[in-house]
């Protein structure tokens, strides 16, 4: 699930690439760290390996993290959180190629805050924040009662899929064909052939 590993994006290309490409767990952590100017750990470790893995070189996501901290000063920046960004592209401590979590991992019950939002939010919360998020890629209110569905049955990732058809339908994307035929397992596939669609 490495796909998009060589694209090489800039820290100030991240807003827009989220804004057109991401699932919506990955879509709620980068808002979370607009509004907040910060995200909790586990929650800057899943979107700091997810950009990892999408192609945001260790630089770039150095000059992202920085930019977005910015309630903070560059000391305490440097400090506390350069260590782990570099951390976990593997250029400190045990230099492990740490993966980025798949969605069966982020769909373990856990924090809210790094969670998948299509379980962890309640159905109202959902649905406002499916439509604020993808309104303007076509989704419709119309289209909810389908994918609250699959919520209701605990198929999270069938519901989501089904919102990245949605929202790909002006790229040709049907009923049924999901991720490349698939149902999305991995937050970076839904973002890497959104990405690929748009090119
Ligand atoms: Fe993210 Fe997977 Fe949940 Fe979609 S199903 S929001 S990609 S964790």
């Amino acid at each position: 699930a490495d796909a998009g590993n060589a694209e090489n994006i800039k820290a100030e290309q991240i807003d827009g690439i989220a804004k057109k490409h991401f699932p919506l767990c990955m879509r709620t952590l980068h808002e979370n760290l607009l509004r907040d100017h910060h995200l909790k750990h586990f929650g800057r470790l899943q979107y700091g390996l997810f950009l990892k893995v999408l192609g945001v070189s260790i630089e770039e996501a150095i000059v992202f993290w920085r930019k977005s901290f910015s309630l903070m000063t560059d000391d305490k920046f440097n400090k506390e959180y350069k260590y782990n960004i570099r951390h976990s592209y593997g250029l400190e401590g045990k230099r492990a190629n740490y993966a980025a979590k798949s969605c069966m991992q982020i769909l373990t019950p856990g924090p809210s805050d790094h969670g998948c939002p299509y379980r962890n939010y309640s159905p109202e919360n959902l649905q406002t924040a499916l439509l604020s998020t993808y309104s303007q890629q076509g989704l419709r209110a119309a289209d909810l009662p389908e994918i609250m569905a699959s919520v209701k049955t605990q198929h999270y990732h069938v519901a989501c899929t089904r919102v990245f058809e949605l929202t790909h339908s002006s790229f040709g994307v049907g009923r049924g064909e999901g991720i490349s035929g698939e149902n999305v397992t991995h937050p970076n596939e839904y973002a890497a052939r959104s990405m690929e669609l748009a090119r």
